[in-house]
């Protein structure tokens, strides 16, 4: 490779807001063919918003606002930021809670009014035998939301559904990935069934769901022990090992400043296209060199 095409290579990217940190990795991803893009803040906008509060039956809605967020005012995760908007918006009074303690990938526990509450998702609720109204999840989620429940003791007091919508540009990404002969994945540590509702919005058929926020980046490994070259794509703390993990890991301008930093190449305006653009900028770089 001669340094001047890196270097004009590299120079047209900063122009169109694709920084890439060092010419091997402009070199390298022309040879992608799997991109794994992480769903919430990626794909979607990252700023859910509460569309639904259900409550189990002599529950009032706003004791499961009440609870939740106060559990979530806490929290730094959207979907807690989503909720503590809402209850607010409601003029929910919002208690305090105490030894209150977040569980990456599962949901926020702490002690409300003297009781022991916990707010997350379904998995982490099974796991602690609380009965879950499987067919209310079910309406949520197969219309993309995500469920998001609450519970005193081993007693459910009800679930907020919370959507999340697609960035506009992500169908058009896609297609022309795929157009480009690259395999596309999304992975999630959201459940199945909200995450094949987005994923069949946004076209992807290959999807990893209910990953853990330590299990992202060993899924990443697996494909590239498998052959694949890999490009993970993300915005979160969560991804910040498999951005690492991947051949080329490209994060969101609008990322943590960690994914920022392990990142080989930062869209900076946040836009899914810009991982088609960043391939096309390397095969073209690379042309020109052989
Ligand atoms: P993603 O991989 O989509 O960015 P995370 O790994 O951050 O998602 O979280 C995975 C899942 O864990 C969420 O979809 C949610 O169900 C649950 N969860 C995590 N933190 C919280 C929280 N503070 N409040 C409610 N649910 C949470
Ligand atoms: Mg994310």
């Amino acid at each position: 490779a001669t340094p001047t095409a890196i270097m004009v290579g590299t120079g047209l990217g900063a122009e169109s807001g694709i920084l890439v940190k060092g010419g091997e990795h402009l070199e390298l991803a022309h040879r992608v063919n799997t991109v794994v893009f992480d769903k919430t803040g990626t794909l979607t906008t990252g700023k859910p918003v509460v569309t639904d509060v259900w409550s189990a039956d002599g529950v009032e809605q706003d004791d499961v606002l009440k609870v939740a967020a106060a559990l979530e005012a806490q929290s730094e995760h959207p979907l807690g930021r989503a909720v503590v908007a809402y209850a607010k918006e409601h003029g929910v009074e919002i208690p305090s809670a105490s030894e209150v303690q977040s569980v990456p990938g599962y949901g926020i526990r702490g002690m409300v009014k003297g009781a022991r509450t916990r707010v997350g998702n379904r998995t982490w609720f099974v796991d602690a035998n609380v009965t879950i109204p499987d067919d209310v999840l079910a309406a949520f989620e197969s219309a993309g939301k995500t469920a998001v429940l609450v519970a005193q003791d081993e007693r459910l007091l009800g679930a907020i559904a919370i959507a999340d919508t697609l960035k506009s540009d992500v169908q058009g990404t896609v297609k022309e990935l795929q157009t480009m002969g690259i395999e596309v994945w999304m992975i999630t540590g959201d459940g199945a069934r909200t995450a094949e509702a987005i994923a069949k919005l946004a076209g992807i058929t290959n999807v990893m769901a209910g990953v853990l926020p330590a299990e992202k980046a060993a899924k990443v490994e697996s494909l590239r022990h498998a052959g694949r070259v890999v490009a993970m794509v993300g915005d979160g703390i969560n991804d910040a090992p498999a951005l690492a993990a991947a051949d080329i890991g490209i994060a969101m301008g609008t990322g943590t400043d960690v994914a920022l930093e392990v990142a080989d190449i930062v869209l900076m305006h946040g836009q899914t296209h810009g991982v088609v653009d960043a391939l096309r900028l390397s095969k073209a770089t690379m042309r020109k060199i052989r």
